[in-house]
């Protein structure tokens, strides 16, 4: 049996190989890349890359990174795994065996099933689809972003700094309900109306106008929207397509125990397709972040590496850059009880404690409170509310530093 296969070279799949290598492991490396690029940051494509027209991706790493450590990189899409046998196949026809294989495949963006087929509606996960949504903003003036996520928010700021007419649709009463407070919805709102974003909540799409293979329009429960490029941004599912073996569990996303093993012996799922049970209380969690991605791809790295299978353990956090609003999040803000807020010109805090527990921390353009926030979470730093209030010169003499 052959060295660890790992398919899907994003950002999870191409730090796992390094890392595998830079813990010592010295047996075969495989990177199965279905892009073919590569690997390359996923976070530009919807910020700076749609604002100049000649930005070129910027790979995670150069090429000599894996080659230098002899990491054989195939382009190509794995089709079919084979659990029993040890043994994934690829569209090519080629066959390879493994001894251990970690699904690093990601996530796959929504859509809309019932909707018509049409040439001028895009969505944006890869280069390739970046790419063709850059081409075909040249010829647009209006564009309709469905969905008020960090992904559509994003996009919406990008778009609207070249000067093109953008209006988001969101079905909920805020951008951002699913991941932020309400107050963070409000001042990235706040933001986007500044840039002449056209904000329409609590919108329902009822039909779609579509024309000679091009949606004109699309009718809502607040009225017509006109548009001549229309982004779905309605959030994504984890790329669980390869996973459809009896002997691998899923339920939104590839079912892995606190260490990443899935429920078959030698196969390991990190980043967005993975969903992990926790160890303190037995809940499941897929998180779609880099941070997520990179550092549970060195947790399975050392494992393999050491031979040491431990639970995974981090705090997680993640960054949105939403035209000039930098917002940032650490920490997990489900199940909080109590919020508190500190509003300071042109920046913003909002701490989730559960119970006596501090468990996250909202902030936009305030990176040194968020790097202050990862240091209490870490700490299980247990502030009241009145130190919270009183900032970060308080907070910090919780911490020592
Ligand atoms: C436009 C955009 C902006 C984002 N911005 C941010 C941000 O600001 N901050 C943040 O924290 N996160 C952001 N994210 C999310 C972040 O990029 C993902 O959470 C992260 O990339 C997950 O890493 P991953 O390795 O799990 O998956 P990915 O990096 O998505 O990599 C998965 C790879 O697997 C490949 N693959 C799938 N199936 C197969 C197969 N059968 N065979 C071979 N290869 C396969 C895919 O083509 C893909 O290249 C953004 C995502 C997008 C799309």
């Amino acid at each position: 049996m052959s060295g660890v296969v790992i398919i899907g070279a994003g950002h999870g799949g191409s730090q796992l190989a390094i890392s595998l290598r830079d813990e010592g492991y010295d047996g075969a490396i495989t990177l199965i890349d279905a892009e073919g690029e590569l690997p390359y940051h996923k976070p530009p494509l919807s910020k700076t890359f749609l604002k100049q027209s000649d930005a070129r991706p910027m790979p995670l790493r150069p090429a000599s990174a894996y080659d230098d450590r002899e990491i054989e990189r195939i382009a190509g899409r794995a089709s079919h795994v084979d659990i029993v046998g040890r043994k994934v196949a690829l569209e090519s026809g080629q066959r390879l065996s493994y001894e251990h294989m970690v699904l690093a495949t990601g996530s796959r963006n929504r859509s809309f099933a019932a909707w018509p087929k049409a040439s001028n509606v895009f969505s944006l996960r890869s280069l390739a689809d970046a790419y063709a949504l850059r081409a075909a903003m040249m010829e647009t003036r209006r564009v309709v972003i469905v969905g008020g996520g960090f992904i559509g928010l994003e996009l919406a700021a990008s778009l609207r700094s070249t000067g093109r007419d953008v209006v988001v649709l969101e079905a909920a009463d805020r951008v951002l309900k699913r991941v932020a407070a309400a107050e963070i919805s409000a001042a990235v709102e706040a933001v986007l109306e500044e840039m002449n974003v056209e904000i329409l909540s609590n919108t329902q799409i009822i039909n779609v106008d579509c024309r000679e293979g091009r949606v004109i329009g699309i009718e809502t429960n607040r009225g017509r929207v006109t548009s001549d490029l229309v982004v779905v941004g309605i959030g994504a599912d984890a790329e669980v397509r390869l996973a459809h073996s009896p002997s691998l569990a899923t339920d939104n996303g590839i079912l892995v125990d606190p260490a990443l093993r899935t429920t078959s012996p030698g196969v390991w799922a990190i980043g967005d397709v993975a969903n992990v049970m926790s160890r303190e209380n037995g809940t499941r969690l897929r998180i779609e972040s880099v941070q997520n991605a990179t550092d549970q791809a060195r947790h399975v790295a050392r494992c393999i590496a050491t031979s040491r299978v431990e639970p995974y353990q981090s705090i997680p956090w993640f960054w949105s850059d939403i035209g000039p609003a930098k917002l940032q999040i650490a920490g997990l803000s489900s199940g909080s009880t109590e919020r508190i807020v500190r509003d300071e010109p042109g920046r913003l805090a909002v701490y989730h404690l559960r119970g006596a527990d501090l468990v996250a921390v909202e902030t936009i353009n305030n990176p040194a409170e968020h790097v202050l926030a990862r240091r209490l979470l870490a700490a299980s730093a247990k502030p009241t509310a009145e130190q919270i209030r009183q900032g970060p010169q308080v907070l910090r003499m919780l911490i020592d530093i």
